[in-house]
């Protein structure tokens, strides 16, 4: 038996079996050959495999998502027979005697370099299709299979690390658990597993090695361990503690339909997060009263091109449905950063957590964005909708945002599609700037939602996917803690209301001072509703100001 220690994500015990996920980026040497002509055959040969698969992946695309969704690997095989690309290979291989993997590589890059200097977008998204084709093909000449994996029933995902974009893309009907070598507890990997009530442990280190592959394994997400080949009796105790577990989470049962109300009759609402559709059912499960945060980036994520109006409109529209009249907090696309996807063709940063993301990156492409507003402005006539905006710094950025809301509601007027004329326009406090300015933002906005995922790494200054930066000292918390009080006094001066919806507002030994500071919703995974409320209702915080004082953040 081996065990391995890391840090725990989400508890629940589980056994299965490993699935190393390794992405396997092709390394390609630069190499003379002797036999340009046998190179030139081994090019055809890939060339061959590639555009077979390519057919088959469009067949099968055809049948799950239609023609117009499958059509990428119609263009992907028409960049493989594009007659210059053909050339500029041959040439390589052919006159400068250079190895297949080479000549590809190096075509590939010299075309993408065309493409990104293009004016029109859509050919500029097409480096994103080549660097695939190209990909493909360089597996095919250097006999590499596909990268990623199969995902058996009841797998273990074990990975280096995960990024959202591969995350959202498994199967999670199939996946028990994920454990990662790296991460950090604020990634939206660890973020995702929780909103999916999946057991997960992040940064496990170097000991998770792709050769336990294929092997029996369990995973105890409450202590953060790994255990691989567990003998009998590590398994008989992991059952027992399984079965213990379960037996906590049934007691809570109890509390459904009861009140989030501490002793003293301070009463808080209890959101769920959600990162789309196939949540809901856990957030009606688990009894939370409304949407705090739905993460629609996950659309576009989930995705290989931008989702459509309609795609959007359907899947905002059946979690307003499904909420039937409860508050719904979709916040409007958050890409950037960590959460890159190739066909946006986003520029290389050299700080993207501080670049190009979210709203901004929203209102430097009006035309994207509105297809949003458009899809979220007609989904509103299904439920009570909330719309908010994420990484705000200036009120202009609400005020532009709000231009473009009655833009697109003229859009829709003209088409006679109805809309909801109650919508309430919200922002996240996620950067010091948008706290210390909560006063002005308070002026143009419904309400607040602290994302204290982001707001944390920009007021300390620590990346929140560095693992390392985890152990926080007392002063972190406080500097945190102040800025969301600030952001409090400030809304409650305007009457507006204040929720949290990072990680930080699941961690149950701060939940006291949440309530002194004034926060009014607190936004969770779906699994921590129940856990909460029962915290909710044993605490007392008539000593209000005491607790503030405790924790450092007194008037
Ligand atoms: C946050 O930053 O706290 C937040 C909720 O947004 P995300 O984690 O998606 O960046
Ligand atoms: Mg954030």
């Amino acid at each position: 038996m081996i065990k391995l220690k890391g840090k725990s994500v989400l508890g629940g015990i589980v056994s299965g079996k490993i699935v190393f996920y390794s992405r396997a980026e092709s390394v390609v040497e630069k190499r003379k050959i002797d036999n340009p002509d046998i190179e030139l055959q081994r090019y055809e040969y890939a060339k061959s495999c590639a555009l077979s698969q390519l057919k088959e992946l469009y067949n099968t695309a055809v049948g799950d998502v239609g023609k117009n969704d499958a059509g990428i690997f119609l263009i992907q095989q028409m960049l493989i027979n594009d007659i210059d690309f053909n050339k500029a290979v041959r040439e390589l291989i052919m006159q400068e005697h250079y190895n297949a993997d080479y000549a590809v590589a190096k075509t590939a890059r010299d075309f993408s370099q065309v493409f990104s200097e293009m004016d029109s977008d859509y050919i500029k998204e097409r480096s994103a299709d080549l660097k695939d084709v190209c990909d493909r093909l360089i597996r095919h000449i250097q006999n590499k299979s596909e990268s990623g994996f199969n995902v058996c029933d009841k797998a273990i995902i074990c990975a280096d690390d995960l990024v959202p974009s591969e995350t959202v893309r498994l199967d999670k009907s199939k996946v028990a658990a994920f454990c990662t070598c790296y991460g950090s507890s604020n990634s939206h990997t660890a973020i995702l597993a929780r909103t999916m009530n999946i057991p997960a442990i992040i940064g496990i280190g170097n000991g998770l090695l792709e050769s336990y592959n294929g092997c029996e394994a369990v995973v105890d997400g409450y202590s953060g361990i790994l255990y691989i080949e567990p003998d009998s009796r590590t398994r008989g105790e992991l059952e027992k503690k399984r079965v213990d577990e379960a037996e906590k989470k049934e007691l809570l049962k109890c509390l459904k339909g009861k009140r989030n109300i501490t002793l003293d009759g301070t009463e808080v609402k209890l959101f769920a997060n959600i990162g789309g559709l196939s949540d809901i059912d856990s957030v009606i499960e688990n009894d939370a009263g409304g949407i705090g945060l739905f993460r629609s980036e996950f659309l576009y994520l989930e995705n290989d091109d931008f989702p459509d109006e309609e795609y959007q409109f359907y899947n905002y529209r059946r979690v307003l449905e499904q909420m039937d009249g409860k508050r719904v907090i979709i916040r409007t696309m958050d890409i950037g950063a960590d959460k890159n996807i190739s066909y946006f063709g986003l520029e290389k940063e050299q700080n993207p957590a501080l670049g190009l993301r979210s709203i901004r990156l929203c209102l430097e492409r009006p035309e994207m964005f509105k297809t949003q507003l458009r899809a979220l402005l007609r989904a509103s006539a299904y439920g009570r909708l909330s719309i908010m905006l994420p990484m705000i710094t200036d009120a202009e950025e609400i005020r532009r945002t709000k231009a473009l809301i009655e833009e697109t509601k003229r859009q829709l007027d003209s088409r006679n599609q109805s809309y909801s004329n109650d919508i309430e326009l919200g922002v996240m406090i996620e950067t010091p700037a948008a706290a210390i300015m909560s006063d002005r933002l308070a002026q143009e906005a419904d309400f607040f939602s602290i994302g204290t995922n982001d707001l944390e790494q920009y007021t300390l200054a620590m990346d929140r996917h560095n693992l390392r930066l985890e152990s926080y000292g007392p002063d972190h918390h406080t500097a945190l803690l102040r800025l969301m009080k600030i952001t409090c006094d400030n809304a409650h001066r305007y009457g507006r209301w204040v929720g949290i919806c990072g990680e930080f507002g699941g961690d149950m030994s701060f939940t006291e001072v949440f309530l002194a500071i004034g926060i009014d919703e607190i936004s969770a995974a779906p699994s921590l509703i129940l856990p909460l409320r029962d915290k909710i209702r044993k605490l007392d915080i008539s000593g209000r100001e005491e607790i503030l004082r405790k924790y450092g953040c007194e008037d």
